[in-house]
């Protein structure tokens, strides 16, 4: 008889999204004229940039040629594409090797299959509120996961606690849903707390291209000794608007050892076994990001989130409303104004201003009483609904 994994028994069903569409809906058919922003979704809305269309229509057309045909590609990626990607990380002084780099389609799907390689008895460190693919893929595999908190009091960026053992260590910087985003400083006591506990870090970089100054590390190989620690993930989806695209890339240092096995060598047997690589026209259109036009095109498009997020902080500010993000971030974590619960403040935003959120509760109990906005909206768009979200905090 074939038995089930029963740990999808302990799953709890996420009814954050479809709670929200069914409040829109049920509010918008009872007031028809209502003329709704929607600032919930953490999905990008500007179109790809001419230098990745041009890139990809050239390798469209490679593929439509006897000569320029690629069938199976390397499972781990095209060289052309880690090549790119080994300059953008040397042009932070990061130097790695072409191994050390997997190209896939996606940071989700890494994030999912490197517990692969993990024994299901390790404890696992996450932090709440969080990005819920890292707590429901630990569930799957029936591992013990531990919540470390982050609050309004640790500004959500929770530092280590020496007196907990952690064996695996989630950090998401720029965080999504709160959008803080750890200093140099604070990611090197996460370094050096891995170190001790011999644990190794799973760093999502999914929104580094967000961060704009030095201090705020854009990737974890910016501290020292986190080669020996730390798998680092990222994407094009955020930096360069491939969230329907899909192409990302997992970093697996070589030098990464536990009880003396290579985790690079066990992720590329993982990935040769497993996948079969991203499409060759999608890493050619990722490629063209790396391009001196790719890279001015793709800031053109990062400036425009990111006045987005300065429209919205810029109206929380006026209102003296405590929030983080928005400033490395596309997100802003907002308390909600006189005590109220995510989703009270998200029914009154609704209701009262037409503008829709995500209640922070849908991202951990230390979400509560918090509401995440996006800046991935339409510019004007965003104007309007900063202005309404001022006047109904400025009403209470
Ligand atoms: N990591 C975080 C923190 C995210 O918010 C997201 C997507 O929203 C992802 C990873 C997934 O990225 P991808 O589109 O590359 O799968």
């Amino acid at each position: 008889m074939a038995k089930i994994n029963e740990n999808y028994g302990k799953l709890t069903e996420s009814y954050l999204f479809s709670n929200i569409a069914h409040r829109v809906s049920t509010y918008q058919k009872e007031n028809p004229a209502a003329d709704i922003i929607r600032l919930g979704i953490g999905d990008v809305t500007l179109p790809l940039c001419p230098a990745v269309i041009e890139a990809m229509h050239q390798a469209v057309d490679e593929m439509g040629k006897q000569d320029t045909f690629h069938g199976y590609g390397p499972e781990q990626g095209y060289s052309f594409l880690k090549q790119a990607l080994l300059g953008y990380y040397a042009g932070r002084g990061i130097v790695l090797e072409e191994d050390e780099v997997f190209i896939s389609d996606g940071a989700k799907s890494d994030l999912g299959n490197i517990l692969d390689l993990f024994s299901p008895d390790n404890t696992v460190l996450i932090p709440d509120p969080v990005y819920p693919v890292y707590v429901d893929t630990n569930l799957m595999a029936g591992r013990a996961i531990r919540y470390i908190n982050a609050t309004e009091s640790n500004g959500f960026l929770p530092l280590p606690d020496p007196s907990v053992r952690a064996d695996i260590i989630y950090i998401c910087s720029p965080n999504n849903p709160t959008g803080a985003a750890y200093t140099k400083e604070q990611l090197a006591q996460w370094v050096q707390y891995a170190q001790d506990c011999q644990a190794v870090i799973l760093y999502d970089a999914a929104y580094e291209a967000f961060i704009c100054d030095e201090n705020h590390p854009r990737s974890i190989y910016e501290i020292d000794g986190a080669k020996n620690c730390a798998i680092e993930f990222c994407s094009f989806s955020k930096t360069a608007g491939f969230t329907g695209t899909r192409c990302g890339y997992t970093i697996v240092p070589l030098s990464l050892s536990i009880q003396g096995a290579k985790l690079n060598h066990m992720w590329l047997r993982r990935q040769t076994t497993k996948f079969n690589g991203v499409p060759y026209i999608v890493q050619r259109g990722a490629a063209a990001v790396f391009t001196p036009e790719g890279q001015t095109q793709i800031q053109e498009n990062l400036a425009y989130y990111r006045k987005n997020a300065s429209v919205i902080a810029e109206a929380l500010r006026s209102c003296g409303v405590w929030f983080t993000g928005g400033t490395y971030s596309p997100y802003l974590w907002m308390k909600c104004p006189n005590g109220l619960s995510s989703w009270e403040f998200f029914d009154l935003l609704l209701q009262k201003a037409n503008v829709v959120g995500t209640p922070g509760e849908g991202f951990g109990k230390n979400g509560e009483g918090f509401f995440r906005l996006t800046a991935f909206g339409d510019q004007q768009r965003t104007i309007e609904a900063a202005q309404r979200l001022k006047q109904l905090i400025a009403s209470l």
